[in-house]
């Protein structure tokens, strides 16, 4: 899990060095793919689905403004003010990464800024909690507790997961709950922790193309993730 922790943490940084006005969201998607084939990894997202017919098609998930989740990087070009967020799963030797960031596509607003900025700290907040004998919606409800705090909200539809031989595995890790219940975390579970934040409601919706996930008030959101490694006094956090 190091090794295909680490390409998503390559390419994060990578495709973030790229992220200007100007830019084909494509470009950013076959440079990604590029790269982690260059360090024998695959990319996880792409073919992935439960519907045959319509599975995911490229390497990063790439999501525009009010897109939360899910985005398919297309023929657009990102735009100076937005907020977007970029996904990557990677598989390597049979195991799974997982990771996302929110990267401003030049000068953006203050709130936006804001939004990015708490929701990259909402995730800081659940992974200090991911440790030995912590329940799971510890996790949760220190994310959300942030995110509130802030005058924000998160998404309910979707969730965090264990990951590991599998992309997404056992338990569900809410961005929402009460402390001390949900399962009790053990020494070495392997947790992929991801805040989606949206600027006013929690509520989202799928688009027609069965995949990209906005708000349904048309508002911002951001979203960060890490793959991490439950442990006796902390977590260690592998895509970094
Ligand atoms: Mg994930």
């Amino acid at each position: 899990m190091r090794e295909s922790c680490r390409i998503v943490a390559e390419v994060l940084a990578l495709v973030g060095s790229r992220v200007k006005p100007g830019v084909f969201a494509k470009e950013l998607d076959e440079l990604a793919e590029v790269w982690i084939r260059s360090r024998g990894g695959v990319p996880a997202f792409k073919g992935y689905g439960h519907d045959k017919k319509n599975l995911f098609p490229s390497s990063l998930c790439i999501s525009v403004d009010d897109e939360v989740v899910h985005g398919i990087p297309d023929g657009r070009v990102l735009e100076e003010g937005q907020v977007v967020s970029i996904d990557v799963g990677v598989e390597k030797g049979g195991y799974f990464g997982d990771g996302a960031r929110t990267f401003a596509v030049g000068n953006t607003s203050e709130q936006k800024g804001r939004l990015v900025r708490v929701t990259e700290e909402s995730l800081y907040k659940g992974i200090a909690m991911a440790r030995l004998g912590n329940h799971v919606h510890d996790v949760s409800s220190a994310v959300q507790e942030h995110v509130e705090a802030a005058g924000f909200s998160v998404v309910r539809d979707l969730v965090g997961h264990g990951i590991g031989k599998k992309l997404h595995e056992e338990p569900p890790i809410p961005n929402f709950g009460a402390p001390g219940t949900g399962i009790v975390l053990k020494e070495g579970m392997a947790l992929a922790i991801e805040p989606m934040v949206n600027t006013g409601t929690y509520k989202v919706q799928v688009g027609a193309d069965g995949w990209t996930v906005r708000t349904t008030d048309g508002e911002p959101s951001a979203h960060f993730e890490h793959t991490v490694i439950v442990g006796k006094e902390e977590a260690e956090i592998l895509t970094t």
